[in-house]
C-alpha cells in the first residue's frame, strides 16, 4: 500500500475557502492521507501578471493550512528557479517521498481540459493522478483527453463533484482595493495578515 497524496497547486494570491473546502472534500472522498498545498513560485500562466511576493503568499498558506492536520503548505516551487512546471514538481515529490507516495493533483474541469497544452504533459500525467473538481454540469471533454493521451487518462484522470464556493483570488483582491469585506470568504488569519502586511491595496 502507498500513501495517497493530495496536491493543491496555485498562486494562492490569496489562498481562500474555495480552495480549503474543495482540497477537504476531495481528501474525504479520495481517502487521502494528506494535502500538499503548494504555491507556485512563477505559475507558466501568470509570467505576465504582478502577483504578491511568493514569501507572502506562502505564509498566507500557512496560516490557512493550520488548523487543519491533514494540510501542509509546501515551498517546494519556492525554492526551485525559474517557471514552476507541475511536472518538476512531481518529479521533485517522487524523490522526496520514494515509491511510497501516489499523488493526486486536485484541480477544476477546465484546468484538466487544458492538460494536453501543459509542459511535458505526458509524463506528468503518467507520474501523478488528476482529480477533476466539477461542479455540477460541468463535463471533462473526455475525446479530446483520449486522443492526447490514449487510455492512460482512463487510469490516471478521475472526476469528482465538488461542492462549489462561488470565490475567486480575483474577487478578494478587488474587495480589498474597494475597502469592502472579505470576511468569511477566506480565514480570518489570512485576512488578518493582508492587514497587517498592507497587501492588495
Ligand atoms: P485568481 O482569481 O487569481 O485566478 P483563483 O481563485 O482562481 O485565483 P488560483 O490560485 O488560480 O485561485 O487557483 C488554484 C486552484 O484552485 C486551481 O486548481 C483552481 O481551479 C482552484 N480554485 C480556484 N477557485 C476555486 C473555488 N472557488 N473553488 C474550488 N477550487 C477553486
Ligand atoms: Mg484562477
Amino acid at each position: 500500500m502507498t500513501d495517497r497524496i493530495g496536491i493543491m497547486g496555485g498562486t494562492f494570491d490569496p489562498i481562500h475557502n474555495g480552495h480549503l473546502l474543495t482540497a477537504e472534500y476531495v481528501r474525504d472522498a479520495c481517502r487521502l492521507v494528506k494535502i500538499l498545498f503548494i504555491p507556485a513560485a512563477n505559475s507558466p500562466f501568470k509570467l505576465e501578471k504582478k502577483v504578491a511576493p511568493a514569501h507572502d503568499r506562502l505564509a498566507m498558506t500557512r496560516l490557512a493550512v493550520a488548523d487543519n492536520p491533514y494540510f501542509e503548505a509546501s515551498d517546494i516551487e519556492m525554492c526551485r528557479r525559474g517557471v514552476s512546471y507541475t511536472s518538476d514538481t512531481i518529479d521533485e515529490l517522487h524523490r522526496q517521498f520514494g515509491r511510497r507516495a501516489t499523488f493526486f493533483f486536485i484541480t477544476g474541469a477546465d484546468a484538466i481540459n487544458a492538460l494536453p497544452s501543459w509542459h511535458a504533459s505526458e509524463h506528468l500525467l503518467a507520474s501523478c493522478h488528476f482529480i477533476a473538481a466539477t461542479r455540477q454540469g460541468t463535463k471533462l471533454d473526455m475525446a479530446h483527453l483520449r486522443e492526447a493521451f490514449g487510455s492512460l487518462c482512463e487510469r490516471h484522470i478521475h472526476q469528482l463533484t465538488t461542492p462549489e464556493l462561488e470565490i475567486s483570488s480575483t474577487e478578494i483582491r478587488a474587495r480589498i482595493r474597494a475597502g469592502r469585506s472579505v470576511r468569511y470568504m477566506l480565514p480570518a488569519a489570512v485576512a488578518d495578515y493582508i492587514k497587517k502586511e498592507g497587501l492588495y491595496r
